[in-house]
């Protein structure tokens, strides 16, 4: 799992970089997620599978799914993937990748935690709910865009309360719906509100049907921290959408979004290129955490 939060930290996914790794040992050390679970698989329908991760984490479920899904895109030309029973605490586009560096189209969504509100609500129902969605491009590496449905990331504001920073105002609540810049009443009293108001909760709002309720997995508001105080990674739902572009019926799909000059992933690869050949910065907020 460490392994992963260098996957992130290295294309500057910093919300989900380092930083995490003690909160990271902290969940396992609870007892809340099983390490040692062993993911089921079960194709119900020629493009249907259904991965049960059994109390893991959702990332080695997934990559035990991965053969299989390839499998399914060659003979029907696409794959849905209902992942339950998860715990999802990283990034999405790393969750893709295997499918864009193949030449596929594919989107993804993870509900989990309810650490999001809206104005006048009386608790908290949503996650921060991300949606990822990447495809290939011409003369390029493949396109992904992944996105929090709420103004920051969890991730986000415990780096800016790590750090004693403020948030902008408008973009959270904390202690009785309140406006305020303190992340850390955010974290401990209020929650991040959705992005663009009432349309980015509705597409929260998507994101726990897909996730949740069309998988079997966990609502972001069923997620009970107090039965596992140290637990910091969220029970979750998934949901995946493989499909192989050759077979839409259009031979340019590739060259359709060239030429744009800044294109979702481009900070992530400069990041990555960067990383190849000097490596990850040594922070004086990442010393500390390991000191
Ligand atoms: P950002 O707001 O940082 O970025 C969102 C997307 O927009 C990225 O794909 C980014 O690409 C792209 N982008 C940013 N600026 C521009 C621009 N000027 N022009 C074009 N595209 C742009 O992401 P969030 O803070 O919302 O989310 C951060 C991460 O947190 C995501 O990876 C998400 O998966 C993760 N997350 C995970 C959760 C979980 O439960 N596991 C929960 C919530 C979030 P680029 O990266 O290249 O800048």
């Amino acid at each position: 799992m460490t392994g992963s939060r260098f996957v992130c930290e290295i294309d500057g996914s910093h919300s989900h970089g380092v930083f995490r790794v003690p909160g990271c040992r902290a969940s396992l050390r609870s007892g809340a997620i099983d390490a040692g679970a062993e993911p089921v698989l079960d194709r119900v329908a020629p493009a249907l599978l259904r991965v049960d991760a059994c109390g893991g984490y959702a990332q080695p479920a997934l990559a035990r799914a991965v053969p299989t899904i390839r499998d399914m895109v060659a003979e029907t030309g696409t794959a849905t993937v209902a992942l339950r029973d998860s715990h999802h605490f990283s990034a999405l586009w790393p969750d893709l990748e295997p499918f864009t560096d193949a030449g596929l189209v594919a989107l993804t969504v993870v509900s989990g935690g309810p650490t999001v509100t809206v104005r006048g609500a009386s608790r908290n129902v949503f996650g921060t709910n991300p949606i990822a969605f990447g495809f290939p491009l011409a003369g390029a590496r493949p396109v992904i865009l992944d996105l929090a449905t709420s103004t920051m990331s969890n991730g986000d504001l415990r780096i800016a309360s790590n750090e004693g920073r403020k948030v902008p105002v408008g973009t959270s609540l904390g202690r009785d719906g309140r406006d305020t810049d303190d992340p850390a009443e955010i974290l401990a009293h209020g929650g991040a509100l959705p992005f663009g108001g009432h349309k980015g909760m509705a597409l929260s709002l998507m994101v726990e049907v897909l996730a949740s309720a069309l998988t079997g997995g966990a609502f972001s508001h069923e997620m009970d921290f107090a039965a596992h105080p140290d637990n910091q990674t969220p029970k979750t739902g998934q949901f995946l959408l493989v499909v192989d572009p050759a077979r839409g019926g259009n031979a340019g799909f590739a060259e359709r979004a060239a030429g744009v000059d800044r294109l979702p992933s481009d900070r992530r690869y400069r990041h990555r290129d960067a990383a190849a050949e000097r490596g990850i910065p040594v922070t004086d907020g990442i010393r500390a955490l390991f000191a």
